[in-house]
């Protein structure tokens, strides 16, 4: 599908991780009428406001990257905020995506909605066969009803929606918040901090032998567009980019990157979480997309951020 360079394209949490790289990917293809609303012009939890947006803004395309997001302790601590929150954002938009008639719209997951068990990689058909992690399930029960009323709306209104699932993401404007980041940012505000205290030893979580894969959010913003463009199917798909490591192994890569010459201290009274979370992403690959971004590449970049982020 050929989307017109003035096309009205909403990217619903643009100032997101996910959410901004997809804003600067669809500028460097050229597309000029860009929709964006920060927190503060539109609460996505409110449903009034975001029916009065759609109505005032008609837009034609829409990429849901707005969602309450956390690394492993949110997670766990915050059960209800992250299922509330997540049904009532996606509700919101995905409702009124189709009220208004919005042509083509791309809900994003996350590799979490798959059963902690599963085999791996993780085939998108591995949905719902078995429990999930509980350390977040709650965010995983909400982005599969998110993934299961796009496919509804599809089945009974015929709506254009698809869903896209990503695996770890990294990148630039991440959450640097120690409490509440994922690893690979928490890693380099730690490793950072550490080197300029000259502290003699970084504490991370767990037992650094969970293996996670990672994604540059640049990537996924390249497949989101792709997707949008060239998939109109019900069936969610993957967006995984084969990189797996351990955790240890990431920080030690998080270590050399910024250059800590301490040690690396393990606090295995935190949670590891799942053991495993491989995406399988043939689907993707078989369409003709490909992540561009190596892991290496991905950290020195995304530190170069965090050092142009002025408040942490
Ligand atoms: P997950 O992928 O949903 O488990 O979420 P995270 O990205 O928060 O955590 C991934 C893994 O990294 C878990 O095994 C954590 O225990 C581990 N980890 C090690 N150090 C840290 C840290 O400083 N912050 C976070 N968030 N995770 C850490």
């Amino acid at each position: 599908m050929e989307i017109v360079k003035n096309a009205r394209i909403y990217v619903a949490g643009h100032r997101g991780l996910a959410g901004s790289a997809i804003w600067r990917e669809l500028e460097r293809q050229g597309f000029n009428n860009l929709i964006g609303r920060t927190r503060s012009e539109l609460n996505l939890l409110d449903s009034v406001a975001v029916q009065k947006f759609f109505t005032a803004e008609k837009p034609e395309y829409v990429f849901i990257a707005a969602a309450k997001v956390g690394g492993i302790l949110a997670n766990a601590t915050q059960p209800a905020s992250f299922l509330f929150e997540n049904l009532q954002i996606q509700n919101n938009l995905i409702h009124n995506s189709h009220i208004s008639a919005v042509k083509k719209l791309l809900f994003l997951g996350s590799s979490c909605i798959f059963p902690k068990l599963a085999p791996q990689p993780l085939k998108e058909e591995y949905l719902l066969t078995g429990p999930l992690e509980p350390t977040n399930e709650c965010y995983a029960v909400a982005k599969i009803a998110g993934i299961k009323l796009c496919q509804a709306y599809r089945q009974q209104y015929g709506s254009d929606f698809i869903s896209a699932m990503p695996t770890n993401l990294y990148g630039a404007n991440d959450n640097y918040n120690l409490e509440t980041s994922h690893v690979l940012p928490g890693l380099i505000r730690k490793f950072h901090e550490a080197k300029l205290s000259g502290a003699a030893a970084v504490t991370c979580w767990g037992t650094g032998k969970p293996l996670r894969e990672f994604l540059h959010a640049d990537d996924l913003a390249r497949a989101c567009v792709f997707l949008m463009k060239n998939y109109s199917q019900s069936d969610f798909i993957n967006v995984g980019s084969g990189q797996e490591v351990t955790i240890r192994q990431l920080a030690e890569l998080v270590q050399a990157t910024i250059g800590f010459p301490g040690e690396i201290v393990w606090d295995t009274t935190k949670p590891d979480g799942t053991p495993r979370k491989l995406l399988d992403t043939s689907r993707l690959f078989a369409l003709g997309w490909k992540p561009e971004i190596s892991l290496e590449n991905g950290i020195r970049l995304a530190y170069e951020d965090f050092l142009k982020t002025p408040a942490k």
